[in-house]
């Protein structure tokens, strides 16, 4: 079995987003805005914040997709209009299928704001088919500790499996698409081969080290996303620095269908986007009570 071929390699760029924190975005930048379905790829740090210096994202509203949330460091508060709250830890993920609409706050708990600290994560927008984008909103939150981990048997190749499969462990997220969201960490010199359904568009955003991907051996390193062509069933990864490598490896069947995108609102039509400004500016969407 060959692997896929590599069609690009792009890089992050950095961008100023919430209350002020700076995250690298590899997509949406200007001519690259999603990779169906996946809307956004955000990594926040990895920073040092000193006390007093931790921003987030105040209340703001969200409809017609989901947000995935994956902390590696630090702490971040979330809220949301549904009555959902609570704090995600190093390794924790929130899956948050926002469906008609939800108000929903983002910010460092107010210890880690005290104390400041190191903070390091990502947050992920996937899009929702159209069936899906008026459902009632939906939360996974998961801990670190039931997120399956899998190593291969030398343990020069780590898995993380937080939607999808990997070396035999299965996520206990549920995803309204089939969606694959790993992390791997490979040792240096190791190399992986990791199953991908055909139908899927898939891409590697590679946040540490470095490698080579694809059966031509494309190089990657820190900060860049690698998009993968559709012509087999798996992707091919080698790290080829003396850093492990580290990276998040998405995959998810395309929904073809129509992005409508404006701010916080993705829907299929200019006329649901609209729709979605009023509902939100009528309070349909909720608020968060305090
Ligand atoms: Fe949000």
């Amino acid at each position: 079995m060959s692997a896929r071929a590599v069609v690009k390699v792009v890089d992050a760029v950095r961008t100023v987003e919430g209350a002020g924190f700076v995250v690298r975005r590899p997509f949406p930048v200007a001519g690259f805005s999603h990779f169906d379905p996946f809307l956004l790829v955000d990594e926040m740090g990895p920073v040092e914040l000193p006390p007093g210096e931790a921003k987030g994202a105040p209340d703001h509203p969200h409809r017609g997709f989901e947000t995935v949330s994956y902390i590696l460091e630090g702490q971040a508060q979330h809220e949301d209009s549904a009555g959902h709250a609570g704090v995600l830890g190093p390794g924790d993920v929130q899956w948050m299928t926002a469906g008609a609409g939800v108000v929903h706050s983002e910010m460092p708990s107010p210890e880690f704001s005290r104390e400041g600290g190191r903070m390091h994560g990502f947050q992920i927008w996937v899009n929702l088919p159209r069936r899906d984008k008026m459902m009632a909103p939906r939360y996974q939150e998961i801990p670190a500790a039931r997120i399956p981990v899998a190593s291969t048997p030398d343990g020069s190749v780590r898995v993380k499996v937080i939607a999808g499969e990997s070396l035999g462990a299965r996520a206990v997220i549920d995803t309204r698409t089939p969606i694959q969201y790993l992390h791997f960490t490979l040792q240096p010199g190791a190399r992986f081969e990791q199953p991908v359904p055909r139908e899927h568009n898939v891409f590697a955003y590679v946040f540490g080290g470095e490698g080579t991907f694809g059966p031509e051996g494309a190089r990657a390193v820190d900060g860049q996303a690698v998009l993968f062509a559709h012509d087999a069933d798996s992707v091919v990864m080698t790290a080829t620095g003396s850093e492990p490598l580290q990276l998040l490896l998405l995959s998810g069947v395309p929904l073809k269908e129509p992005v409508v995108r404006y701010g916080p609102f993705v829907m299929n039509t200019q006329a649901e986007i609209l729709q979605a400004f009023e509902d939100y500016q009528s309070g349909r969407m909720g608020r968060i009570e305090r």
